[in-house]
């Protein structure tokens, strides 16, 4: 996994990804909500990457990273394996820069995210999880067809790319003086905070993590990378185990800290995103409003910014969610 000679993402290639992404991904919009200003007694700004295409941020670092791709790794493809928002993000940034794509998803992923992603043009490979090693089908599968592995996070244009998102919202809300984003593997993060480092130096940046998988805030206070067992949680976009080493690197250096948030935390903020918002978060998109809603740090009176990761639930789940807790 470590690869030294990759170089950290810097702002200035931030910019470039924006230069690639222009036209291609949603400029999405920002949000506010009266109730939960004067409910927290802050200004909040709601960065609506919900409404991204694919329905996560993801496309962003996707397509960056492809777009870059050399004639020969066009031709021959794209191979990631995710059941997640990663896996729809590479394969329709794919479709759209005509290349194949090859997923590898575990043969009981959610028949919805199965359907989605080959309806993005992207063959999929199923696995077992339980008998069969997923990196070793991904590396024989890189091999004999000549494919290029894109990682969820741990990539520079991954990261770059989705440090995009964080950049739109500060050209909109150039003064913020707080940003919650979500956390998984932390490419998001690594992402945001070199947007904000350029663009709003004096906005503190948390980054927000289920508290059944804290293993970022634990590698933040040791120092080093901590590997945890995959929690248990309700946001299935940030069971990661461990973060990457370019991740880590880039967070350790600029992030103000890291918190995190209860699954009974998140479903009170997709409640209130759904009767007083009228949106559809993911469980892990929540991630950031409820850390600004029970976290302890201090808002009152400042200018919030709350990065929305993602819409996609599967609705049957959602609903119970909404009726009847977890
Ligand atoms: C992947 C994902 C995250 C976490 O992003 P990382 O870059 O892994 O930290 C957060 N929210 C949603 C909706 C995601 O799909």
């Amino acid at each position: 996994m470590t690869d030294l000679s990759a170089p950290l993402p810097t702002y200035a290639g931030v910019q470039s990804a924006a230069a690639r992404l222009a036209g291609v991904a949603h400029r999405t919009p920002v949000l506010t909500s009266t109730t939960m200003d004067e409910s927290l007694g802050a200004s909040l700004y709601f960065k609506a990457e919900n409404y991204q295409r694919m329905g996560a941020f993801k496309f962003r670092g996707a397509y960056n990273a492809l777009s870059r791709f050399t004639p020969t790794q066009a031709a021959a493809g794209v191979l990631a394996y995710s059941s997640g928002n990663h896996a729809q993000a590479i394969a329709l940034s794919a479709r759209l820069l005509g290349m194949p794509a090859v997923i590898v998803m575990p043969e009981d992923a959610p028949v919805a995210k199965l359907a989605a992603t080959r309806g993005y043009g992207a063959e999929v490979v199923l696995y077992d999880r339980f008998s069969e090693d997923r990196e070793a089908i991904a590396a024989r599968l890189a091999q004999e067809r000549g494919l290029t592995l894109i990682p969820p996070y741990n990539h520079p244009h991954v990261m770059a790319g989705q440090g995009t998102a964080v950049a739109e919202l500060l050209e909109d809300v150039p003064d913020l003086d707080v940003l919650f984003v979500p956390l998984g593997g932390g490419g998001l993060l690594s992402g945001s905070l070199l947007a904000a480092k350029a663009l709003a130096p004096g906005c503190k940046v948390y980054g927000v993590e289920p508290a059944a998988g804290n293993d970022f805030q634990q590698s933040l206070r040791s120092g080093k990378i901590v590997k945890i067992e995959t929690p248990k949680t309700i946001a299935d976009g940030a069971q990661t185990q461990a973060a990457g080493d370019l991740t880590f690197a880039v967070v350790r250096q600029l992030v103000t800290d890291i918190v995190t948030a209860t699954d009974e935390q998140l479903v009170d903020a997709l409640r209130f995103y759904a009767e007083r918002m009228k949106i559809i978060v993911e469980p892990t998109g929540a991630l950031s409003l409820a850390a600004a809603q029970n976290s302890g740090i201090d808002i009152k009176g400042k200018k919030v910014g709350i990065l929305i990761s993602g819409g996609n639930v599967d609705i049957a789940k959602y609903g119970e969610f909404l009726s009847r807790g977890l």
